[in-house]
Parts: structure tokens; sequence; C-alpha cells
């Protein structure tokens, strides 16, 4: 394969930081959207820390409607760390079975008995020992320290990622190492001194809601003034 010269590659885009005032403007209207549309979604009544671990391993590649009444059977069944630690691991398999994935529910295990054996039953509060548990990634990791211990602490899941993508950024590869890292570094100038939790799962919501993966509603759209993607459409042929 011939390789394009080096000064005939298309340039990368300058990913640069939004300006303080566009800051803002996201984050007051982001807050107000979630203030009259946000879900009523039972993980956001708690500071368990474990609860918010099931609630955001079960919302991978699952939908929150499939996810709700397997919550609480889930909880109902293993109300602990520790419940979930000593259970049998067939009963947990067969408990989880109907959301697929059969991996997630191992990996959940393996973090309750990882968290009985070396922090009596409990959860850290602190990223870089969340990080430590096999099956806690960055995004993980930043939702229970967000949503349990309430710190501020980033989030980027795919939602939020693609709704940062598309307001700030606008172009270029938006799965290319350089772009996750650059939205993270965006997610994390975003969060307001306070207010975390509502912020970060609103951000989730405007993802999962209007800012959608396909046939965003752009039309009806807080953000569309501002939003890089809309103004120079079409929306639909971005990821
Ligand atoms: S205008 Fe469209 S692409 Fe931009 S944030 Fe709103 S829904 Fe998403």
């Amino acid at each position: 394969m011939t390789k394009t010269p080096r000064s005939r590659r298309a340039a990368a885009p300058t990913l640069e930081m939004p300006a303080p005032p566009d800051r803002r403007r996201f984050r007051t209207r982001l807050l107000t959207w979630y203030g009259r549309h946000g879900r009523d979604l039972p993980w956001r009544t708690t500071d368990d820390p474990y609860h918010i671990l099931v609630s955001e391993i079960m919302l991978q590649q699952t939908q929150v409607d499939r996810v709700l009444p397997k919550y609480h059977e889930w909880l109902g069944k293993f109300p602990s760390l520790h419940a979930l630690a000593s259970a049998d691991e067939t009963h947990v398999a067969d408990t989880w079975r109907p959301l697929g994935y059969n991996i997630r529910p191992r990996r959940l295990q393996a973090i309750a008995r990882e968290a009985v054996e070396k922090y009596d039953g409990r959860l850290p509060d602190d990223e870089a020992t969340l990080l430590s548990f096999k099956g806690i990634g960055q995004y993980t990791a930043g939702a229970i320290r967000s949503f349990a211990f309430r710190q501020r602490a980033a989030i980027l899941d795919t939602n939020v990622a693609r709704v940062l993508f598309r307001i700030f950024v606008g172009s270029g590869d938006p799965k290319s190492h350089a772009m996750k890292k650059h939205l993270w570094a965006v997610s994390e100038v975003m969060m307001p001194q306070k207010q975390v939790f509502d912020f970060n799962q609103a951000l989730m919501d405007f993802g999962a809601m209007v800012c959608v993966a396909r046939n965003p509603k752009c039309l009806v759209c807080p953000m569309s003034k501002d939003c890089l993607s809309y103004q120079t459409g079409p929306i639909n042929a971005r990821p």
C-alpha cells in the first residue's frame, strides 16, 4: 500500500477547550433541562456505593427499561457486597441471565469478593483504589465517586461522549484515543463546583433522551444554538 505523504494527510482538528462563558451556558441549560425532564430512577435516590455499582454494571449495553425490574430483584437477593460475595455462582448467573453478557455478573461478584477480602465489604472512595479492581474502569469509578460519595468526579460513557463531541468538537474521529482523552478533559472542565451529582445524571439523560445516536432531537434541543454539529449538519451522518 502506498503511504500518503505526511504533508498531504488531512490535518487533525485542533482540540480546544470550551471557553468559560460557553461552559457556564452549557451547565445552566443542561441543569434547567434536567430539572424539567430528568428521569426518576431508583439508583438516583440512594448513595449506597454497592447499589450504584450494580446499576452501572447492569446499564452497560442494556436499556434502562430492562434494567429496572432486574435491579430490584438483584438487590432483593443480594442486598450487600457480603451477600453477593458468598452467594452461589450459579444462583448469581441465573439471577442475571435475562440481561445477557454473562461476564458482567461474574465481574460483579469478583468485585464483591475483593471488597470483602480487602476492604471489609465496602467500596473505597478514591479513584486509584477503585481502578485497582478488575471490572471497574474510569467511567464506573467516576460514577461511584460522583453518585455515591458525591465527589467532584467526571464521567464519560458512550452517551456523554457523543453529547460533548457533537456540541463542542463537531469534527474528527470521535473514537480516536486523542479524542477520548480530549472528551474526558472536556467533561472535567464542564463540571460545576456544586450539583455534580445532578450535572452528571443530566449529561447521561440528555444523551439518552435528546442527543441520541440516531435521529437526535435537534429541533427541540436547548443546546442547538451552541452545538457545532448542528450548526454544520447533517447530524445523522455523525456518530
Ligand atoms: S443540537 Fe442535536 S446534535 Fe446538538 S446537542 Fe442538540 S440534539 Fe445533540
